[in-house]
């Protein structure tokens, strides 16, 4: 089928596909002007620590405002860096400024989304490990997450790229966690740090069964092998509370905060401070 649908759009000639690739081309050369530029920003989204409600992390995410034509999301852009040897330099790009970033928030650990095109690379735990010696940041706080798509397909280098990262002190996240075939048998092999379950599976807990159960079923799988759970897309507080029941130890989602600004995650930790301090003060009287 696939092979027939390639004849036809090579027989066929559609104007509509120039304009495409055109369309295309252009975005892909604003994309490479502004990593270039230094011109992507980073939003950081609070990640929740379920027993405490407390802010003990943030997931770094990319973000281009492009000239002309205002916010483009990353679920577009990023593919489009992948086909086109841009993924390097972006990725490079956000892991060195989160790091930077997160210095300033000791009590924090910084996550950062890697691309299969940067996992691939053999040289990337090298990359990694030069951007932690420049930005000085404790590896431990680091948190890399990365997709299933690419492991099925190279489980042997999979496993070693995993490998090489631990070993430089870092963590490593398994992200999007069922949205795809994923099957947590072979999570194990792996060595992940910590899964995140994907936001379809939590969107509809509340008003399914089966799909409440199969979220269940996934973090007491997880648990099981000791794999600690986060739960992503938390967009109300009865989620919360249901994910957190059933075993989620970190949340994150608009209910908590959306992406944000460095300077808000700043703020907030402000408060939270403030909020200790006021608290503790009877006692210390
Ligand atoms: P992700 O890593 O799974 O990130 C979570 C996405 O869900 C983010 O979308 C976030 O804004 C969104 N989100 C968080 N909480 C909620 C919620 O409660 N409701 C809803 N509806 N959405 C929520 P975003 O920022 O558009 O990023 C989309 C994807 O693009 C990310 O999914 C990640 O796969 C990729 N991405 C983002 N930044 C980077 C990056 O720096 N490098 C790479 N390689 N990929 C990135
Ligand atoms: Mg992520
Ligand atoms: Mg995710
Ligand atoms: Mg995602």
């Amino acid at each position: 089928k696939a092979k027939e649908a390639g004849r036809a759009r090579m027989t066929l000639y559609d104007p509509a596909m120039d304009a495409d690739r055109g369309e295309r081309n252009a975005l892909e050369l604003d994309l490479r002007m502004a990593i270039e530029g230094g011109d992507l920003q980073i939003a950081y989204q609070p990640l929740i620590d379920a027993p405490t409600h407390q802010m003990t992390g943030v997931e770094a995410l990319v973000r281009w405002n492009r000239p002309g034509h205002g916010p483009v999301s990353p679920e577009t852009f990023i593919p489009i860096a992948e086909t086109s040897g841009l993924i390097e330099a972006l990725g490079l790009f956000v892991l060195r400024k989160a790091c930077e970033t997160a210095k300033q928030w000791p009590e924090l650990r910084i996550s950062v989304n890697v691309s299969p095109g940067q996992f691939r690379n053999p040289a990337f735990a090298d990359y990694v490990r030069y951007v932690l010696k420049q930005t000085e940041i404790e590896a431990k706080r680091v948190t890399l997450e990365v997709t299933e798509g690419y492991m099925i397909q190279n489980p042997q280098r999979t496993r070693q790229a995993i490998e090489r990262l631990k070993a430089l002190g870092v963590k490593v996240a398994l992200d999007d966690f069922g949205s795809g075939f994923s099957s947590i048998g072979y999570l194990r092999q792996f060595g992940f740090d910590r899964i995140k379950i994907d936001r379809s599976l939590v969107m509809d807990i509340l008003e399914s069964d089966s799909q409440r159960e199969m979220l269940q079923a996934t973090v007491a799988l997880a648990r099981s092998l000791d794999i600690p759970v986060t739960a992503e897309g938390i967009e109300t507080e009865e989620q919360a509370i249901a994910v957190r029941l059933f075993g989620c130890d970190t949340l994150q989602g608009y209910f908590f905060g959306r992406p944000m600004p460095a300077d808000q995650i700043t703020e907030r930790l402000m408060q939270a401070r403030a909020a200790k301090v006021t608290t503790r003060r009877p006692n210390a009287a």
